[in-house]
């Protein structure tokens, strides 16, 4: 039988690669010019690590986690996400030492078992951007503002930025008491799932996609409404500051992201080219993260960028695909010794160079040219060859000329438009 990758994991296939290596350099680019450096953390984590930082009342851990034991008894979890990975590798290695403040990311794939459709798989890929060790609303603003100029730069149109304040540990016990009391009223409306959040974690009801429940939160206490004085200054700042950088946003106070991790700010950018799965990208602060999986207080913020939603909004008439650029087509036994000598130097020189492994007819070589794109075929006939000679094809404006082998390399490089 044949085997098949499993349902919700995805190969990335050579033809669609180059978005992919487009959208990693361009975040590389642009969150290093804004002062982040990149951090490489493992796939596999301690579970206790996600059913601690991202909380055992949420989704991921109650359901999505691949969680499995290892053979020395150790319980593990494939990554869910990276903001746990990347705040314990902080503590772990102590980077507070050297300076407290850290700006970090990463670019990885991510594993939740949840039912695989358009826009949702098992693996995923993120690119994470984290601040630790700052609390001044200021870096909220900045880690917007970098977010919307990266997905500006891949060249996304229709974004919405939406931000929303979630509260802080002291004051959304009481909005969050509200709520419940609230929903008990409609629980009759409400899912199994909900009925069940109702007790665990009411907010979470907010992300419920069932229809009777969407209803059920219309006229639903707002969190703003309940959030202290400090957390209302904080939230001012942020929008002040995004507003001083010319962005707009649209205040959503239904928004609570999936994770109890959050504090205070929350955000999405949101595409309206995707249909229900209509995320690109969310974040927010989480200043209780640190306590709960390690003991130090370190406030933080970031965001993470689904991969495969962004690619499937990039510009559709951009090219990405690497063609080669040129074709050695060459004739006779002789000429396929002087090919391969050629071919071996172009590759050096940066050329993308390819040839016909087996010695097929002109025609059938020049077809296969045409089938790769290149911009120019090298024709080696015997003839030519004898006066140290090749034919160079345009293969844009079909214009043909005889050029000196010796002369190659500075012929090539003065015609092949390099991308
Ligand atoms: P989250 O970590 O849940 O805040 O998700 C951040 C972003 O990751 C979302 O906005 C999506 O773009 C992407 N994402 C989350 N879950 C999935 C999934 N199962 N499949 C594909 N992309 C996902």
């Amino acid at each position: 039988m044949e085997i098949k990758a499993i349902r919700g994991f995805n190969d990335i296939l050579p033809n669609e690669i180059g978005k992919w290596q487009f959208v990693e350099e361009t975040a590389r680019e642009v969150f290093e010019g804004f002062g982040f450096s990149e951090i490489r953390i493992p796939i596999i984590e301690r579970t206790e690590l996600f059913s601690r930082g991202i909380g055992e009342a949420t989704d991921i851990v109650e359901k999505e986690m691949y969680t499995f034991t290892d053979r020395s008894g150790n319980s593990l979890t494939l990554r869910p996400e990276a903001t746990a990975s990347m705040a314990r590798a902080y503590l772990e290695h102590q980077i507070y030492s050297f300076d407290p403040v850290a700006k970090l990311y990463c670019i990885g794939p991510m594993f939740r078992y949840e039912r695989p459709q358009k826009g949702r798989y098992r693996q995923f890929y993120q690119i994470d951007a984290e601040v630790f060790g700052v609390e001044n609303p200021m870096v909220d603003a900045e880690v917007i503002i970098m977010l919307i100029h990266f997905l500006k730069k891949v060249g996304l149109e229709n974004l919405e930025l939406q931000i929303n304040t979630l509260g802080c540990r002291d004051c959304r016990p009481k909005y969050r008491e509200e709520l419940r009391k609230f929903l008990a009223t409609k629980s009759f409306q409400l899912c199994e799932d909900c009925q069940r959040r109702l007790q665990t974690n009411p907010l979470r009801i907010f992300d419920c996609k069932v229809e009777s429940c969407q209803e059920a939160i219309v006229d639903a206490p707002k969190v703003v409404d309940f959030i202290d004085g400090e957390c209302q200054k904080h939230f001012d700042k942020v929008k002040g500051y995004l507003e001083m950088a010319g962005l707009s946003y649209i205040l959503n106070p239904r928004m609570v992201r999936g994770l109890d991790y959050y504090t205070r700010t929350a955000f999405e950018v949101v595409s309206y080219q995707l249909g229900s799965q209509n995320a690109v990208t969310g974040g927010g602060r989480y200043d209780n993260l640190f306590q709960e999986i390690g003991g130090l207080d370190v406030p933080g913020i970031g965001f993470a960028i689904g991969m495969e939603r962004l690619i499937s909004l990039l510009p559709k008439e951009k090219e990405f695909i690497q063609y080669p650029h040129l074709f050695l087509a060459a004739l006779g036994e002789e000429a396929y010794g002087e090919a391969y000598r050629l071919i071996n130097q172009l590759h050096l020189e940066g050329i993308r160079a390819e040839l016909d492994y087996e010695a097929k007819s002109l025609k059938s070589q020049m077809r296969r040219a045409d089938k790769l794109k290149v911009q120019y075929v090298l024709i080696l006939g015997e003839e030519e060859l004898k006066r140290g000679k090749a034919v160079l094809r345009n293969m844009t404006d079909k214009s043909q000329e005889e050029i000196l082998i010796n002369n190659l390399l500075e012929t090539l490089k003065s015609k092949i438009v390099f991308d």
